[in-house]
Parts: C-alpha cells; structure tokens; sequence
C-alpha cells in the first residue's frame, strides 16, 4: 500500500497549522509550528498569490485527510460512505472518521498521535468487545469497549501517552485510565468534535 515518508511536519507547515502527527513532539517547544509557521520550501516565507476557490478547498480537504492519516482513495471511500447517509453529508463524514479504531484510541489518550495509535493496533495491543482487532479502520458502534491487552499494559509508551490526557475530555468517550480500557459511548456530533477545519468545502470540492 502506499505510504506517505517525507517530513510529516511539512504538511502541518503547509496547512499552517498543527495537525498533531507526530505525538508528543506536538506539544513540545520543538514543533516546528511554534516557530516556522509557513509554508515550506524556499519561498514558503514570501509565498502571497492568491489562493482559488478550489485551491481553499483542496487546501482544506488535505488538512483533514492529513490530520486522520489517510490517502486519498480511503478518505474518498468515506466521504461515498457520508454522502450515502442520512444528515448533513460534511458532519457525516467527521462522524465516520470518528468512529475509526486508530482515531478512539488516540483520543482514549493510548497512543500519542494516531499513527502511533495504528501501530499499537497493528501490533495486536487492542482489543475491542473482548476480541483482539488489528484493523486501524475498524469502526466502533456505540457501546463498543476498547482495552489494551493484559500483557501490553506494562508498555511506556501508553503510560507516556496518558500523562496528558485529562480524565474524560470527550463527552462521547469514557476512558478508565487505571484499566486501561475505555467505552465508545456514541457517535460524537460535529459540534462536540475538537477539529479545526470546514469540512463543507469537502463537500464543495468533491461535488464539483
Ligand atoms: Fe510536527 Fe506535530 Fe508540530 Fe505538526 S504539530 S509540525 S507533526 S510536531
């Protein structure tokens, strides 16, 4: 499958803002982003042409892809997946994003970013419902429980991970930070989900 492997704060720089890719060096001093926020490359100081309606939609679509890790042929699949479903197709596509195993786990405070969370998952770490799930993408329902495995419990990275996450700063999620386990109450509304992005222009762009 193909994989993204240049810099990933490159692409925070060239949404000028922090994606949170990289785990804890996002909430340190040393995220670029604290003091480069530009875009990259040699001109990315003085770069000031005027962005196209388009451009802005791109622009946030890549944002939003980038921040959840994902390429394109997956975040279109769900956007399909969003645009099939009930409601406003744009808070649908957050809804289902949400619901990605990779992305609860990151929030649960388990793993630093979610590429982090995915290889915890891949590397067989998580179980949901009692049952051992390798799949980044899974997507919980509500009620669905996630824990890490008895024998991965002792791992520092997770321990590590937990030190900055406050108790339960997700409404939709409960997190049990002694068990190391948590519970996937609901599917988050929009409003109540912590993005910094329009996920409109999605919608815009892909119905052109
Ligand atoms: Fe890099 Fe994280 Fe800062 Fe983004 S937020 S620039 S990934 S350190």
């Amino acid at each position: 499958m193909a994989r993204y492997t240049d810099s990933v704060c490159k692409l925070c720089r060239r949404e000028k803002q922090k994606l949170f890719l990289k785990g804890q060096k996002c909430y340190s001093e040393k995220c670029p982003i604290e003091g480069r926020n530009y875009p990259p490359g040699q001109h990315g100081l003085n770069r000031r042409a005027k962005i196209s309606e388009y451009g802005i939609q791109l622009r946030e679509k890549q944002k939003i892809k980038r921040m959840y890790g994902l390429l394109e042929t997956q975040f279109r699949n769900y956007f399909e997946t969003a645009n099939k479903s009930k409601g406003v197709t744009g808070e649908n596509l957050i809804k289902v994003l949400e619901r990605r195993l990779d992305n609860v786990v990151y929030r649960l405070g388990f793993a630093p970013s979610r590429k982090s969370a995915r290889q915890l998952i891949k590397h067989r770490h998580v179980v949901v419902n009692d049952q051992s799930v390798d799949i980044p993408s899974y997507l919980l329902v509500a009620g669905d429980t996630i824990k890490i495995k008895e024998k991965s419990k002792k791992l520092d990275s997770i321990h590590d991970s937990l030190k900055r996450v406050k108790d339960n700063t997700y409404s939709w999620l409960s997190v049990d930070k002694a068990s190391l386990s948590g519970t996937f109450l609901q599917i988050p509304e929009r409003a109540d989900v912590p993005l910094n992005a329009n996920e409109q222009l999605v919608v815009e762009l892909y119905s052109k």
